[in-house]
């Protein structure tokens, strides 16, 4: 069984996310869609919310399964038995950071990251252009799927 996991904050879940899950799904038997809590971080909208949003987008889809972790992403892989960590790369500046963190679960793991590079069209979306957007009134509609809604 191919099992991944794509770990991120999804605060929130926006069109880009959403492609990076649609394609990499067919490369698995099945993918955890993994939402970090980390109590050092400030986040717009609750746990609850991110998961919901997440939850209903693929709620048609039987290989995508969503859960929460706290703690190192490769000890999480190891309690869902997952061998492989997806990632999403927008650009230069994800490439380097993503690099580092792929090269350092490597030295605490056996386990894989797998990078997709975002769709054109999604390229530029970032969550946190995602939460300006909302903070400041615009109309954040086009840049997220369907089930992320502001209360
Ligand atoms: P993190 O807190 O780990 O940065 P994010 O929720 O922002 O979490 O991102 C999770 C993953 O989604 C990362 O691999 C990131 O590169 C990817 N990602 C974020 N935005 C996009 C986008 N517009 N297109 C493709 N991948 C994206």
């Amino acid at each position: 069984m191919r099992r991944a996991i794509f770990p991120g904050s999804f605060d929130p879940l926006t069109l880009g996310h959403s492609d990076i899950i649609k394609r990499g799904v067919t490369l698995f038997d099945e993918l955890i869609i993994a939402i970090g809590i980390n109590s050092e971080k400030k986040y717009m909208f609750s746990l609850a919310e991110r998961k919901e949003f997440v939850e209903k987008e693929f709620e048609n889809e039987p290989k995508i399964k969503v859960m929460t972790y706290k703690g190192l992403t490769v000890n999480f892989c190891k309690e869902v038995n997952a061998d492989f960590i997806l990632r999403g790369l927008r650009n230069p500046g994800d490439f380097e950071f993503e690099k580092a963190i792929a090269h350092t679960n490597r030295k605490l793991s056996e386990i894989e990251t797998i990078f997709l590079l975002t769709a054109s069209s999604t390229s530029y979306i970032s969550s946190s252009i995602v939460r300006d957007v909302i903070q400041n009134g615009g109309d954040y509609s086009v840049l997220v799927p369907d089930s992320v809604k502001v209360k």
